[in-house]
């Protein structure tokens, strides 16, 4: 098959992805193997592009697969051969540590991302699990649901553990392939979302998605937010993001890893009045489960930019500069 293979961690501007011909995977016990059509691109592919995340080398990135089962492992018994099916960022989990065990299987220590501990969809095949599959609903074509199955998901995640009620006020710093879905759900739940971005198009797309208001990070909104969400890769949002909090909010933290790190904080001004901060880490197959069938319900159609597996490089330096309008996606030759 093809693969576009990570070999070392690299800057993305040296193009680090190199096209390569490996061997067709083989479904083992209990897996399926997936003719890849579609695979989304991430800021975390950059994290472990560029050694924030090292991921186990040489390694094929991507954790937002779209396929269909092309063959089946011994004693798989959930899919059959054909049917149109999704991975996501969690590839496996231990489902026996207490983690596992009162569903945080996002947490566990034996959790393995797919495209960071084991090769993942930057190529035409790929193998998993049965029980980390989903079905995709009808409703999207391949390339419109990889965004969902982590840009979704995660903003799905992170939506839930703002604490978020109906009716309140929702902060979005940053505007890029999750948030612009998090917009339609907070929408659908009746919230009134404030984005704070620097590009003038993202700011646009924003209003389009029903942002009541939009401003760059620095800028003040015309109140108090209930609810923060930052998914800048940068530090110096934070302390912005407090500052228009209301007493007793939560700013959830949505990037694995900031570039540079958040300033001091003044407690007084920033911390104080029972505010929180909040990190995400990974998702649970629940998570990607209930958001797949909310997004089909909505219903969420994300808008992507498609490039071919060969351009891999070029639409990770196009998201790194914050240039992929929507979500960048790679499509797989034939
Ligand atoms: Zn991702
Ligand atoms: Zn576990």
């Amino acid at each position: 098959m093809k693969a576009m293979v990570l070999k070392e961690i690299s800057p993305i501007e040296n193009e680090p992805l190199k096209m390569e011909d490996l061997p067709d995977p083989v479904p083992g016990l209990k897996e399926i193997l997936v003719k890849i059509s579609a695979c989304g691109v991430c800021h975390t592919e950059l994290d472990e592009i560029e050694g924030r995340l090292p991921p186990n080398l040489p390694i094929v990135l991507g954790h937002q697969i779209v396929g269909r089962v092309k063959k089946l492992g011994p004693g798989v018994t959930k899919f059959n051969l054909g049917d149109r099916v999704g991975i996501a960022w969690i590839n496996s989990a231990c489902g026996e540590c207490h983690f596992c065990k009162e569903g945080h299987e996002n947490l566990c220590s034996e959790f393995r991302g797919t495209g960071c501990h084991v090769n993942g969809g930057y190529a035409q095949y790929a193998v998993v699990s049965e029980d980390f599959a989903y079905l995709i609903p009808k409703i999207f074509s391949d390339a419109e649901a990889t965004p969902l199955l982590c840009a979704g998901a995660i903003g799905y995640r992170d939506l839930i553990l703002s604490g978020i009620k109906k009716g309140q006020t929702l902060g979005l710093f940053g505007f890029g392939a999750s948030a612009h879905i998090v917009i339609q759900i907070a929408k659908y739940w009746g919230c009134e979302i404030f984005v704070f971005t620097r590009g003038e198009e993202h700011r646009n797309l924003a209003q389009k998605l029903g942002a009541s208001w939009s401003g760059g990070p620095e800028d003040e909104p015309p109140r108090k937010l209930h609810c923060v969400i930052d998914f800048t890769p940068v530090g110096e949002t934070v302390p912005h993001a407090l500052k228009v909090l209301e007493k007793g909010g939560r700013l959830v933290l949505a990037v694995i890893r900031k570039r540079n790190p958040i300033p001091p904080l003044d407690y007084a001004r920033l911390l104080w009045d029972e505010k929180e901060i909040k990190s995400v880490a990974n998702i649970t197959r629940r998570d990607a489960r209930e958001f797949l069938s909310l997004a089909a319900e909505i219903p969420i159609i994300p808008e992507v930019q498609e490039f071919k597996l060969e351009e891999a490089n070029r639409a990770l330096i196009l998201l790194k500069q914050g240039r992929i309008r929507g979500a960048g996606v790679l499509t797989m030759p034939d």
